[in-house]
């Protein structure tokens, strides 16, 4: 399988070539001031099951002070969330693909917004 992703101007483009693993809805707060939405849907995905096609070089890093397990990364020409990489794995969000599977479970919902 080949699963197209892409950032809202299309500079930024990947393809994951695996089943996402993890598919969840976050509700921290970190997800939520990131994506400016209620919450956010990530994957999981082996680093070898995801190749960027097109844009890499316009992606920007953000660490941020609230964590020190993550570093967001996002598109410098639109600010759309694009997947970002630690030593594990890489961290998709699924709102940039058109398909993949439903979101289980809902993870951090004690910081949900009302
Ligand atoms: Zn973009
Ligand atoms: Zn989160």
């Amino acid at each position: 399988m080949t699963n197209p992703g892409r950032c809202l101007c299309g500079s930024v483009t990947w393809e994951v070539t695996a089943e996402p693993q993890s598919p969840s809805n976050c509700h921290c707060g970190m997800c939520r001031k990131s994506h400016c939405a209620a919450f956010a849907t990530y994957w999981t995905v082996a680093h070898a099951d995801l190749r960027f096609t097109g844009g890499a070089t316009n992606i920007v890093l953000y660490k941020s002070s609230a964590s020190d397990l993550l570093t967001r990364a996002f598109c410098g020409a639109c600010g759309s969330a694009v997947p970002n990489g630690d030593d594990e794995a890489w961290s998709v969000p699924a709102g940039g693909h058109d398909d993949g599977p439903v979101p289980d479970p809902e993870i951090f919902v004690a910081s949900q917004a009302p």
